[in-house]
């Protein structure tokens, strides 16, 4: 009850300032967290066995760039989010709407670093095309959209969602079972996640977070059913610790239903 009060007053401009504009996103070195991020998925995605007809991403909040690897490799996009406010900043940008949030820099990273030379625009055109979908959920029901999702997704991806809305490290484990019943038997997931930290900042609200260590992400993972495939991690350099939480780092997990 206190998660769900808290994101009532969640701003998405906030959020967005806080971790998608400089210091955070910082496109002129890969030390900086967002080209971390980008990477983690661009080589994932680039190995070619993650593909398939759906691609769900749970808890997309406002931001698409965890999407822009994964496009390429599905049909369809279903981008989720429990807030009403996320729902419509995303919709702004893939109607392409005046006032939505600039995602070039992001989109002409990822292309870089994909390395096909491949205009920015091409990528920007194909995910505004296949994320069709924007759909409310809650991962604390287990059944997150309110129906199963049919055919269940080829694969999941979750970004600095389900620790930033659970109590504590049991309620991870069971909110990961939960959106491991929208996957398909063998399909994958992708995990991006903060890592020991215990609050952010949106604005006017302060979101308590569960902390994480790489330890807790491993057990969390096998205990909802997934088996782990890949894990690595990042540590939070001073520069980017400006005060809009307390993370220590950042976890990507690559698993399997
Ligand atoms: N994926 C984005 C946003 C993460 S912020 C990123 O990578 O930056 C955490 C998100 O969880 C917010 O958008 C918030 O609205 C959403 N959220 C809050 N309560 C939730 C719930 N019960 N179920 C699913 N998502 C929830």
């Amino acid at each position: 009850a206190a998660l769900r009060e808290g994101y009532e007053h969640f701003d998405p401009r906030a959020y967005l300032r806080n971790n998608y504009l400089p210091p955070r996103a910082d496109f002129s070195s890969e030390e900086f967290v967002v080209p971390w991020k980008l990477r983690c998925l661009a080589e994932t995605f680039a190995s070619g066995e993650i593909r398939g007809r759906t691609l769900i991403d749970v808890g997309s909040g406002p931001t698409i760039y965890q999407l822009l690897s994964a496009c390429d490799h599905f049909e369809e996009i279903v981008a989720t989010d429990y807030l009403a406010v996320n729902r419509e900043e995303l919709g702004r940008w893939a109607r392409g709407e005046p006032g939505a949030f600039d995602w070039s820099p992001f989109i002409q990273h990822v292309c870089k670093i994909e390395g096909r030379g491949e205009p920015w625009q091409d990528k920007e055109r194909r995910l505004r095309e296949r994320l069709r979908r924007i759909l409310p959920i809650d991962v604390h029901r287990p059944e997150p959209l309110g129906a199963p999702l049919r055919p269940p997704a080829d694969a999941l991806l979750s970004a600095f969602c389900l620790e930033a809305v659970s109590p504590d490290r049991a309620a991870f484990v069971r909110a990961l079972a939960h959106v491991g019943n929208l996957l398909r038997p063998g399909g994958h997931a992708l995990l991006l996640g903060a890592l020991g930290e215990s609050f952010y900042l949106a604005g006017p609200a302060r979101l308590p977070v569960v902390p994480l260590e790489e330890s807790d992400v491993r057990e969390a993972l096998a205990a909802a059913g997934f088996a782990l495939r890949e894990l690595r991690s990042y540590a939070m350099p001073p520069a980017l610790r400006t005060g809009v939480d307390d993370v220590d780092g950042v976890f990507f997990a690559h698993a399997q239903k």
